[in-house]
């Protein structure tokens, strides 16, 4: 079906959720504003923290040597600032399905070189107060647009979040993962070896700490996190 979506784009090329100016690169985004997006390329290959020196690829930081978080390592292919951030905000708050579609192919075209992909999706889930509240979960609507450019299932009723937690913002390390201690279970066996979470954004990386420990203790082997943005 390539040939029609040539069609579509050359009839009706999208325009720039940011700026309304017609896109040239197939997605809801324009160079120009693409190219505010700023990078995190050099970061710890198991939580995402940017290093602040030039250190070679697949590098884990002081942090996660001397305390590992239970998930194995992180692709978080852009810095919570500016645009990025406009965008996950924008998300989050306004139900906004075709922000969710472009975070979705901004991250896939980051993964899709990727030789060892999971055989699954988890998106963080939201606790059913706090999804009904919102009526919406921007991990699952990101990971919709992930599963089917990298053509991996979404798995999306195994994880439950069973204790509605308090937000994490103004938390400290410890505060968070105290905060999300036991607030998730898995509601059927996995039978995966290899599986990813998927979020927006990333913080301290408590509550997928949490969940990658419950997917390990029901024999999750790998389980790797991949988010739109790191925050830090
Ligand atoms: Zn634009
Ligand atoms: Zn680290």
């Amino acid at each position: 079906m390539k040939w029609l979506n040539l069609i579509q784009n050359g009839l009706f090329p999208p325009t720039c959720i940011l700026c309304d100016n017609v896109s040239h690169c197939e997605k809801d985004i324009c160079q120009p504003c693409l190219n505010q997006l700023i990078e995190n390329t050099n970061y710890c290959y198991q939580c995402g923290t940017p290093f602040k020196q030039p250190t070679p690829q697949n590098t884990v930081c002081t942090a996660c040597l001397k305390n590992p978080p239970a998930y194995n390592r992180t692709i978080a292919p852009f810095a919570h600032q500016g645009i990025m951030r406009h965008l996950v905000t924008r998300l989050k708050f306004n139900d906004n399905y075709k922000n969710a579609r472009l975070l979705g192919m901004l991250l896939a075209e980051k993964i899709q070189a990727e030789t060892q992909l999971p055989q699954c999706i988890i998106p963080v889930p939201l606790h059913k107060n706090r999804y009904q509240e919102r009526g919406f979960n921007q991990s699952i609507e990101i990971a919709r647009t992930l599963s089917k450019k990298l053509n991996i299932p979404l798995e999306l009723n195994a994880c439950v979040r069973h204790r509605d937690t308090p937000h994490q913002v103004g938390l400290s390390k410890q505060e968070r993962l105290v905060n999300v201690k036991d607030a998730f279970s898995l509601q059927k066996p996995l039978p995966f070896s290899h599986v990813v979470l998927l979020d927006d954004v990333m913080t301290a990386g408590a509550t997928l700490h949490e969940i990658a420990s419950v997917l390990k203790k029901n024999g999750v082997e790998k389980v790797d996190v991949w988010v739109c943005a790191r925050a830090y």
